[in-house]
C-alpha cells in the first residue's frame, strides 16, 4: 500500500506508546488532549486533526477492567493474610479505587484515541 505525504504510515506500537504519554499519535510532540480527557481538535505541533476521534465508552471500560484487577485481588490477598478491621476496608478501598481510576482513565483514553487514529477509523463507518 502506498501513502501520500499527508497519509503516512501509522505504526501501531509507536501510536500506542505516544497515547500512553497523551501525545499526538502523528508527531509525538504535541499534546492530543486539551483537558483531563477532552481530545484536542488538532495537534498543537503538527496540526494533525484529532477532534473527530470518538473513543466513547472504551476508555472507561478498560479502566474499570484494569482497576478492578488491581483492587479486588488486593482486597482478597489482605483478607487472607492479615484481615483488617471493617472501617479500614471502608476507608482504603473506595479511596484507592477512585485514585486509580483517576490515574488510569486519561492514560487509557490516550491509548484508545491513538489506537483509533492508527487504525484510520473515522467514526462514520457503517
Ligand atoms: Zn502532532
Amino acid at each position: 500500500m502506498t501513502y501520500t505525504a499527508s497519509e503516512s504510515k501509522r505504526p501501531m506500537l509507536r501510536s500506542l506508546f505516544r497515547g500512553l504519554l497523551r501525545r499526538c499519535p502523528s508527531c509525538g510532540i504535541g499534546k492530543s488532549f486539551k483537558g483531563y480527557v477532552k481530545v484536542a481538535d488538532s495537534c498543537s505541533s503538527c496540526g494533525e486533526a484529532l477532534g473527530h476521534i470518538r473513543a466513547d465508552d472504551i476508555p472507561p471500560y478498560f479502566t474499570i477492567l484494569i482497576v478492578g484487577h488491581i483492587v479486588v485481588p488486593s482486597i482478597l490477598y489482605l483478607e487472607q493474610t492479615a484481615p483488617p478491621e471493617f472501617w479500614v476496608h471502608m476507608a482504603v478501598w473506595p479511596a484507592l479505587t477512585l485514585l486509580l481510576t483517576l490515574i488510569f482513565l486519561p492514560l487509557v483514553k490516550g491509548v484508545v484515541v491513538n489506537l483509533i487514529w492508527a487504525l484510520r477509523i473515522r467514526g462514520d463507518e457503517t
